[in-house]
């Protein structure tokens, strides 16, 4: 049990430590009114519209809500090299960050599954948690939703801090 305490704490520390690179201010999670929950989960059912998913046919949108209010959406953009594929997450993230966004308050993901919740895959993950900590809604078509957050979805992500260590050991030799 004490391995496990240690190993949570220094998540927590690198949690910390992107959350302050990132200027985070307050991170206080889940404060989103219902009403703002569904204009979200609603703009990532729009952004589904245009996924461009002409060989898996498994539409994905996502709507990344920014600390100032703005809405930024994605799709997944497939390519005939498989491996080139982009999900909607991401695209959204590269949208906002591309336009000078890097606070977040939460992102909305919606796909085409009736009977059960699509999350993000680990890649979209750990782009999510670069970010620090925010609210994540992941929704069904009947706009049911469930909440988790950035952190919760990759509680032992890579972080800065493991880069750090090592460009400083390199400095000191
Ligand atoms: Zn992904």
């Amino acid at each position: 049990m004490e391995s496990k305490k240690i190993k949570m704490s220094q998540d927590a520390d690198d949690l910390k430590e992107t959350l302050n690179d990132v200027d985070d201010g307050d991170s206080s999670l889940n404060t989103l009114t219902e009403e703002d929950i569904q204009k979200l989960i609603s703009s990532s059912k729009e952004a589904m519209k245009y996924a461009y998913c002409e060989y898996s046919n498994f539409r994905v949108g996502a709507a990344l809500l920014a600390e100032d209010g703005s809405i930024f959406t994605g799709c997944n953009i497939e390519n005939v090299s498989y491996s080139l594929t982009t999900c909607a997450e991401r695209t959204a993230i590269f949208k906002a960050v591309s336009e000078g966004h890097r606070k977040f308050k939460a992102i909305a993901i919606s796909s085409e599954v009736k009977d059960s919740f699509t999350y993000p895959c680990g890649a979209c993950r750990q782009v999510m948690i670069e970010f620090g900590q925010y609210d994540v809604y992941v929704s069904r078509p009947d706009s049911a939703w469930q909440h988790t957050t950035t952190q919760e979805l990759i509680p032992h992500f890579f972080s800065k801090k493991a880069l750090r260590s090592v460009q400083k050991a390199k400095i000191q030799n």
